[in-house]
């Protein structure tokens, strides 16, 4: 057995071991535990400093999470758009595509609560070659996703294989993975693992960290792994109460990724999921959240900022108002609040149409 599969192995599965420590009754928490399951590597219950810090958040079951509310079970209708099992095919010219239901850690917040860990996600040796055929007869999928769950649990003869497989498929130009290792179980990043992806190319690798406490000197090292091997490194962060929900934070989370090569690429507005209400912001603070980065700190520290919308309806970007009107003169309010204004041009088509009526009138 590998070191990070021994790292694994003896991850705290029961709220027991990790709330007596810190003085924290368990008792009502293995109702929650049994509803969504629990896990949580040494490594990472390493980083909490006290009960309820933004660490403690994401990796310990909370009794509100048995809260009923207007969150649903797949807001994003993932399962009305896969027409293949454990793969959505949302956009013209990319997938989602699922490979594993086993993640490092079981983050309370996470959008597919109602799966991961548990026994609905069926991936099998069936749907992954199900999910392959669909991508090779569809040319117009030129980007796979490799998701889950977390795809870098699976162990590096079975990537390889998969990577391979789509690698294989001419019209696929790209692979990106998505995996939260780097940020909850970085030893996973071994020599190996390395070498096996950067035979995939091009690849890139979208990470997970949400607090700068994240941010660790293993992290880090896992990161820069990665990123000598050529995989150029994105980040996507959940807007989350409590954990990031502050512009200082952010900024510092966002400074701190550039720092170990990874370039910030979304904040999600939380999703509506079941379970995870307790962790919602309003939409204003994720703009507050931008207001305080653009301008103030290098535009590559600058994610997107986006709501997933329900119903399955894809990313949409949301920008602080920096465009006040436009017309012939545009009205713009820059990062300090400051009016300007620029003499915007004719477009194509008026001044195509300009050029009509003064031939028609010469
Ligand atoms: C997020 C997502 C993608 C990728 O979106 P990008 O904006 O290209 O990163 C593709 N498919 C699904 C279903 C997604 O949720
Ligand atoms: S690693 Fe990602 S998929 Fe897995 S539980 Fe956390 S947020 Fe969900």
């Amino acid at each position: 057995m590998e070191t990070w599969q021994r790292h694994l192995q003896a991850s705290i599965t029961g709220p027991g071991k990790i709330t007596r420590p810190f003085g924290v009754d368990p008792g009502p928490l293995e109702e929650v535990a049994e509803r969504y399951p629990m896990r949580v590597p040494p490594y990472y219950l390493g980083l909490i400093k006290e009960v309820g810090d933004p660490i403690w958040k994401q990796a310990v079951p909370d009794l509100l999470e048995l809260q009923d509310s207007i969150c649903l079970d797949d807001p994003l209708e993932e399962e009305n758009q896969s027409p293949v099992p454990n793969l959505v095919h949302r956009y013209p010219d990319r997938v989602l595509f699922l490979v594993s239901s086993e993640c490092a850690m079981y983050c309370r917040f996470c959008t597919r609560k109602r799966k991961v860990g548990g026994e609905d996600m069926r991936i099998t040796g069936e749907t992954i070659d199900a999910g392959i055929d669909y991508i090779s007869q569809h040319p117009e999928i030129r980007d796979v996703i490799v998701s889950g769950g977390d795809p870098l649990l699976l162990s590096d003869e079975k990537l390889d294989s998969i990577l391979s497989r789509l690698r294989a498929i001419p019209h696929v130009q790209i692979i990106r993975i998505g995996s939260r290792v780097p940020v909850v179980l970085p030893m996973r990043i071994t020599s190996a693992l390395v070498r096996v992806l950067r035979k995939h190319h091009p690849l890139f690798l979208n990470t997970h960290f949400n607090h700068p406490d994240e941010i660790t000197e293993q992290a880090a090292k896992a990161c820069a792994r990665l990123a000598d091997a050529g995989i150029p490194l994105g980040n996507q962060t959940v807007l989350m109460r409590d954990i990031n929900d502050d512009p200082l934070v952010m900024k510092l989370l966002m400074q701190k990724l550039l720092a170990i090569r990874v370039r910030p690429y979304y904040i999600y507005q939380a999703d509506l999921v079941q379970g995870t209400d307790h962790f919602r912001t309003s939409v204003e603070e994720g703009l507050d959240v931008i207001r305080g980065l653009r301008g103030h700190t290098s535009g590559m520290a600058v994610p997107a900022f986006v709501i997933d919308a329900p119903g399955g309806g894809g990313k949409i970007p949301l920008l602080p108002d920096y465009l006040q009107s436009l017309g012939s003169e545009v009205i713009l309010k820059n990062y300090l609040g400051e009016t300007y204004s620029y003499v915007n041009a004719a477009s194509k088509a008026e001044k195509e149409l300009i050029k009509k009526v003064v031939n028609e009138n010469g």
